[in-house]
């Protein structure tokens, strides 16, 4: 009986487990970043035309006629809507009933922005933090993964130019600075960081966690489509009033001046120490690219 029992167990997890080659993890890094790089999201050419509509400035009109006039050539003619090609940042939901076959997954990963930078003819910005010497193909990905139930992988790659990530900061505050103190420091971030990141920006936000995982959740906020509010409504709020006083700075499209300094402000909380709040602020231009696909 209890063999019956351990066959049937052994047929379902068969049925359930998945085989998926390191190639195929490799080759749709590759189509990514040339994507990434070359066709802006729907969600971003919407709020630019949003934009349009509401600034007032006329060179903040102007300017965001140039960002939809770049969007447009960049995705007819296959080129970079940017320079700065960014750092490959790879986000992996990893179902705990895939087996990676045929390959090392992170070299998998690799791999493919080597390939997908050199074959879309992306720059090439990675390098050692030391010496300066450029590693040529833009690898090491930046790879972040993290485990879930099923027999799929989910892979989201954001290239992160270094204007706005430069301009990025975390902090931790006693609680008493409260939700007020946590506010003041995003808008500060955002005031202090001027015309630096290429704004319009997409401000995202960690609270809570530690350290490191502030950081983690303020960068994976800025995977969120723009325009749509976290659901939960005391987050949801936040946002709507981190956004609204950030619109209210000045700064403008390109640093020149008018109402829209962002476009969106992503919240994303965990749970942390009684002894502290967390904050991090990772700051996105209005190059914000990213693509996704799931195997
Ligand atoms: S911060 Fe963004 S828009 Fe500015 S140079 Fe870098 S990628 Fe380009």
């Amino acid at each position: 009986m209890s063999g019956l029992i351990h066959r049937g167990v052994g047929k379902e997890a068969m049925m359930r487990d998945r085989e998926i080659h390191a190639d195929k993890i490799a080759s749709t890094v590759k189509r990514l970043c040339i994507e990434a790089n070359t066709i802006l999201g729907e969600d971003v050419i919407s709020a630019y035309e949003k934009s349009l509509e509401a600034e007032e400035s006329p060179v903040g009109k102007e300017n965001f006629r140039q960002l939809l006039e770049n969007a447009t050539i960049a995705r007819e003619e296959g080129i970079a809507l940017c320079q700065d090609t960014g750092l490959a940042v790879v986000f992996v939901e990893m179902g705990q009933d895939v087996h990676v076959v045929g390959g090392d997954f992170n070299e998998a990963i690799h791999e493919g922005v080597r390939q997908g930078y050199k074959e879309g003819y992306l720059r090439a910005s990675s390098l050692d933090p030391l010496t300066r010497k450029n590693m040529g193909d833009n690898t090491p990905a930046i790879i972040h993964v993290e485990m879930v139930k099923g027999n799929r992988i989910k892979i989201r790659l954001a290239p992160k130019g270094f204007g706005s990530e430069n301009m990025s900061r975390v902090a931790l505050f006693p609680p008493a600075v409260g939700i007020d103190g946590v506010k003041k420091f995003v808008i500060e971030r955002v005031e202090e960081a001027g015309p630096n990141p290429c704004p319009p920006l997409v401000v995202g936000v960690g609270i809570g966690g530690t350290f490191e995982k502030a950081a983690l959740i303020a960068k994976r906020s800025l995977l969120r489509p723009l325009g749509e509010r976290h659901p939960d409504p005391v987050i949801a709020k936040l946002e709507a009033e981190l956004l609204e006083e950030i619109n209210k700075l000045g700064i403008g499209p390109l640093g020149l001046g008018g109402r829209i300094t962002a476009l969106d402000v992503h919240v994303e909380t965990y749970p942390t120490h009684i002894a502290s709040i967390p904050v991090a602020v990772n700051i996105q231009c209005h190059c914000d690219r990213h693509k996704e696909a799931v195997l």
